[in-house]
C-alpha cells in the first residue's frame, strides 16, 4: 500500500531536515540610493530525489503543523551563519534576512536561541534582519514581548507581505519592527496602473512616517526600479535585481550587477 501523499511528503521532509540535505538559495536586496548590495534574504529550498524540487509554500505550513519548525529554524541559521562567515572571509559585506514562522515566536526563549547562535558564529546582531509573516496566533502582547526581546539585542525585524493581511496596520503600529516589505502584488503592475502606484507610494510613506524601511519585494523590471528611486524606497528584490542564487554564485552577481547599475539608472 502505497502512504498517502501528505505522509509521504512529511516523511521525505523529516528525513531531508535529518540528513541535512535542505540548503539554501540567497536572493540579493539592494540599496535604491546606491545601487549596492545591502542585504541577502535566505530561502530554503528542498530537491528530493524522488518528487524533485518541492516549494516551500507546501512544506513550511507541514513543518509549522508537525512540531519541526523549530528545528528547521535553528538548521538554517547554523547553516545561512556558515555561509555568511564564508562571503566575509572573501571580503563580502552584507547582511543575512531569514524568514521566521510565527509559530517560532511561541518558544519563550527563542530570542535567546537566536542571539546565541549569532555569538557561536561571530555574525553581529545589527546584521540579521528576521522577516515575519503575519499571521501569527500569539496575542498581540506575547509578540510585543518577544519582538521587542529580539529589537534590545539589536536585531532587526521584517513585516514580510505588507498589505496583504487582515491586521498589517495594527500590527506595524504597535509592534517593534523596523523594516516594512511590500508584497510584491502591489509591485507587479505600478509601472501600468495609476491605483497600483498610488498605493505603493502610500505604503513606502506609511514605512517613512512610522520610522521604518521600506522594501519592495518582486521587483521585476528596469522600470519599477527607477519609479520605486523615484518614489524614494529605501530597498528593492525582485528577478529584475537578481534571482534567488546559490551561495557560490553572489560574488560574481555583485560584480556584473555593480556594473550595471548606472545604465540601469540612466533615463
Ligand atoms: P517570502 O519571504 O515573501 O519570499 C519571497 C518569495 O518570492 C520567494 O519564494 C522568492 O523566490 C519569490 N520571489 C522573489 N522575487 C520574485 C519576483 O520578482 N517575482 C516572483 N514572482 N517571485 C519572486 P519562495 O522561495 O518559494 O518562498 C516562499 C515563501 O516561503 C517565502 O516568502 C517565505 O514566507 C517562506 N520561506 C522561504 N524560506 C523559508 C525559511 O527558511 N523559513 C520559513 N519559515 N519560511 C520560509
Ligand atoms: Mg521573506
Ligand atoms: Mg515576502
Ligand atoms: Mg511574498
Amino acid at each position: 500500500m502505497t502512504a498517502p501523499p501528505d505522509l509521504k511528503l512529511l516523511d521525505g521532509f523529516e528525513r531531508a531536515l535529518i540528513n541535512e540535505r535542505l540548503h539554501y538559495a540567497y536572493q540579493p536586496k539592494i540599496s535604491l540610493a546606491t545601487g549596492k548590495l545591502k542585504r541577502v534574504e535566505a530561502l530554503v529550498r528542498w530537491h528530493d530525489p524522488e518528487m524533485g524540487a518541492v516549494p516551500p509554500s507546501r512544506f513550511i505550513p507541514l513543518a509549522e503543523g508537525h512540531g519541526l519548525i523549530d528545528q528547521l529554524t535553528r538548521y538554517g541559521l547554523d547553516r545561512c551563519f556558515t555561509q555568511w562567515k564564508e562571503w566575509r572571509a572573501k571580503g563580502i559585506e552584507c547582511e543575512l534576512a531569514f524568514n521566521i514562522s510565527a509559530m517560532n515566536l511561541n518558544a519563550l526563549d527563542f530570542p535567546d536561541i537566536v542571539e546565541a547562535k549569532c555569538e557561536e558564529h561571530g555574525v553581529p546582531a545589527e546584521c540579521l534582519v528576521l522577516e515575519l509573516t503575519e499571521g501569527s496566533t500569539q496575542s498581540l502582547v506575547n509578540l510585543m514581548d518577544t519582538l521587542t526581546r529580539f529589537r534590545i539585542k539589536g536585531i532587526g525585524l521584517a513585516i514580510d507581505d505588507f498589505g496583504t493581511g487582515y491586521s498589517t496596520m495594527k500590527l506595524v503600529r504597535q509592534l517593534p519592527f523596523t523594516e516594512v516589505k511590500i508584497d510584491r502584488f502591489f509591485i507587479s503592475d505600478a509601472t501600468r496602473s495609476m491605483d497600483s502606484r498610488v498605493i505603493v507610494e502610500a505604503m513606502i510613506g506609511l514605512a517613512h512616517g512610522l520610522g521604518l524601511s521600506a522594501t519592495c519585494e518582486g521587483v521585476e523590471t528596469r522600470e519599477q526600479i527607477q519609479l520605486l528611486r523615484a518614489m524614494e524606497c529605501d530597498v528593492a528584490q525582485g528577478y529584475g535585481v537578481s534571482k534567488p542564487l546559490l551561495a557560490e554564485d553572489l560574488p560574481g552577481w555583485i560584480e556584473q550587477w555593480e556594473a550595471g547599475w548606472d545604465e540601469m539608472i540612466a533615463p
